[in-house]
């Protein structure tokens, strides 16, 4: 495969975004920080516009000097950038109802995440810049980064160029939030989605499992719940793991480990036949997210999402994973625990 292309700061031009309005939509993970950045790299204040409900979120971006509209059809119908920065699975209904009618037929949408481009689920007119702009990171380190004048990860890409330029205009708005400093990554919605949604729907669901029936069959053994808890992630060994593994190296952050641990890791790692889970991970990729099985049965439960009661199928999913040997153990060390921890 050949390597991404990486944009930094010298590719973008700021100059793109003189004299444009930029909409917000939305002040909360990503919203807050991507606003405030973007105004301390050096965007008016006036230029900027957050759109939210009157509620907390907005009262917040107010509190931190931002020009507030609550009725969304006004401003939509002054940006020349909107950033759709509201949680995935309200963005169809939000935008295509509240949106998408009154927009300029030459603005600029930002996009944090592939999916509702990924599967069409918002309409554009041809004639608009549809860009993702998708920080790999959660908004408080999105703002707390750019607060100490270093980068964050990011992918970009432009969807849809009705203008010739909506890369530039990408870039230009990536370096506003402070995403090519240290470098973004030219991806597509696609892609973004494919690795997101796989993560998600693939390889995170097998660690949940792997850590669930190892708990099961190291009890039936007879190691104690609260062992069991603290050995394998109440002692935060995995995470140390993780972030060693990001700073050094997959398999390089072994070397920390004891002389036993690494054979037994490296030698086992080798004797696994991975033939199942290949075919598994393939029938989840090709059969469940790209081809949009998931995004049609997730479109169907979403309105649900909402209810305050346990009809709410998220719930029902927290409550069933609770009667898991491992999520009763928890359960019971950690009341043991209260107050300790
Ligand atoms: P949040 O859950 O933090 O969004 C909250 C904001 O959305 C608030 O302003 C809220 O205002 C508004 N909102 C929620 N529901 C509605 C609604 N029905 N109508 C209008 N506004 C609504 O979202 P995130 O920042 O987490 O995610 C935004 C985008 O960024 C998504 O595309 C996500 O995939 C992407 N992203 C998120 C990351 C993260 O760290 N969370 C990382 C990278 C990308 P109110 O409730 O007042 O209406």
């Amino acid at each position: 495969m050949p390597s991404a292309k990486i944009y930094y700061d010298n590719d973008a031009d700021l100059g793109l975004l003189t004299g444009k309005k930029i909409v917000f939509l939305g002040f909360g993970n990503q919203g807050a920080a991507q606003a405030q950045n973007l105004r301390d790299t050096g965007i008016s204040n006036d230029a900027i516009l957050v759109a939210n409900r009157p509620d907390a979120y907005a009262e917040d971006a107010t509190s931190k000097g931002f020009i507030v509209e609550h009725e969304f059809e006004k401003a939509a119908a002054v940006a020349d950038v909107l950033f759709l920065l509201i949680p995935d699975q309200v963005q169809p209904r939000v935008f295509n109802d509240q949106f998408a009618p009154h927009l300029k037929t030459d603005v600029t949408i930002v996009i944090a995440s592939g999916y509702n481009v990924f599967y069409k689920l918002l309409n554009f007119k041809p004639t608009q810049d549809v860009v993702m702009v998708a920080p790999r990171m959660i908004g408080s380190s999105v703002r707390s980064l750019y607060q100490k004048g270093k980068g964050f990860p990011c992918f970009v890409s432009a969807e849809q160029d009705g203008s010739g330029n909506a890369l530039a205009t990408a870039l230009a708005l990536s370096r506003a939030i402070g995403a090519t400093k240290a470098g973004a990554i030219a991806s597509s919605a696609r892609e973004e989605t494919a690795m997101d949604l796989f993560a998600e729907q693939a390889l995170w669901p097998n660690i949940i499992v792997l850590f669930r029936e190892a708990f099961s069959i190291l009890q039936e053994a007879g190691c104690s719940d609260e062992a069991l808890c603290y050995e394998m992630w109440m002692s935060k060994e995995p995470a140390e793991i993780f972030e060693r593994a990001a700073e050094e190296g997959f398999i390089t952050q072994l070397k920390h480990h004891s002389t036993v641990s690494q054979y037994g890791q490296l030698s086992g790692a080798l004797k696994l036949d991975g033939s199942a889970v290949r075919a598994h991970f393939k029938d989840i990729l090709y059969n469940q997210v790209l081809n949009g099985k998931f995004c049609r049965e997730f479109s169907k439960i979403e309105g649900d999402l909402e209810k305050q009661d346990s009809s709410n199928p998220l719930e029902q999913l927290y409550v069933e994973h609770g009667k898991s040997e491992l999520g009763q153990a928890e359960q019971r060390v950690r009341s043991r625990l209260a107050g300790l921890l």
